[in-house]
């Protein structure tokens, strides 16, 4: 078994792993950031644990739920309040990211209800592979879905997740149906994703939905290289370099051209 491999046999125990005791989850971190995690400043709340193995990921340290620290609902409650001022003044809210904050649903469901109930914004990212344990009430509490859409192309997709395309298309639609705000992202990575007919797709596939405020194409970058080497793993695309702007440029015309407002 190679290296890949073992990963992709390493993501699906994620699947299986026991939930947390109620009321307690596990996470990586939490952190702040600004305008890339939602609008405005943002508490991050970094769950561990992800099902998908991306060739790109920047957070591996968030693969594994046992890499991870237990934390009641409470503490992040807590934690959260003594920045509620700031990022409320800065028009921002929460994000629960990961890894993939589905995986642990009921902690993820637990805060986003707590936050929301509290009149912060919040906000989900997510890969949508899980997006069907999902109910309409999570959604409820979910004021903005940042969904990553890592391909249009059910073979890319796989190669770049190890994992299927259908589910996150599903559940876009399903956010589409219900109107929720979405915010689509996508790494574009030379040589991987950038086919011109894989972005062709996903902008048309996107200008159909509807609900889509923005499309953010995150240019592939090689900086979590040294987590990586902390981690004792190998980064895959460690010898691919970054897009040029003539690939940027592209790609956004692409998606332009479908009448999707990109970033
Ligand atoms: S879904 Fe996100 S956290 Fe999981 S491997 Fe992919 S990029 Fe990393």
């Amino acid at each position: 078994m190679n290296t890949r491999q073992a990963e992709l046999r390493q993501a699906a125990i994620e699947l299986c792993h026991p939930p947390a005791q109620p009321g307690t989850g596990v996470i990586s971190s939490w952190d702040l950031s600004i305008g890339v995690d939602g609008p405005g400043t943002r508490f991050v709340v970094f769950t561990c644990g992800c099902p998908l193995r991306c060739l790109y990921c920047q957070n591996p340290e968030t693969w594994r739920r046992r890499d991870g620290h237990p934390v009641s609902v409470r503490e992040v409650m807590t934690e959260i309040d003594r920045y509620r001022r700031f990022i409320s003044v800065a028009g921002g809210g929460v994000t629960i990211s990961g890894g993939e904050p589905l995986l642990q649903l009921d902690f993820t469901a637990d805060l986003l209800r707590r936050c929301h109930d509290n009149g912060l914004h919040t906000a989900l990212d997510t890969s949508g592979l899980l997006g069907d344990r999902m109910s309409d009430a999570m959604l409820a509490d979910t004021d903005l879905v940042l969904l990553d859409i890592k391909s249009s192309d059910p073979a890319t997709y796989r190669k770049v997740t190890g994992g299927p395309l259908e589910p996150t298309l599903r559940f876009a639609r399903r956010l589409a149906a219900l109107g929720r705000p979405t915010w689509i992202r996508f790494v574009l990575v030379p040589g991987l994703t950038d086919d011109e007919a894989n972005v062709d797709g996903l902008a048309r596939f996107v200008a159909d939905l509807g609900n889509v405020e923005r499309v953010d194409v995150l240019p592939f970058h090689r900086m979590a290289a040294d987590k990586y080497r902390k981690l004792g793993l190998s980064f895959p695309l460690f010898d691919v370099a970054p897009p040029d702007q003539d690939l940027l440029n592209r790609v956004h015309a692409q998606f332009h051209a479908h009448g999707v407002a990109s970033t």
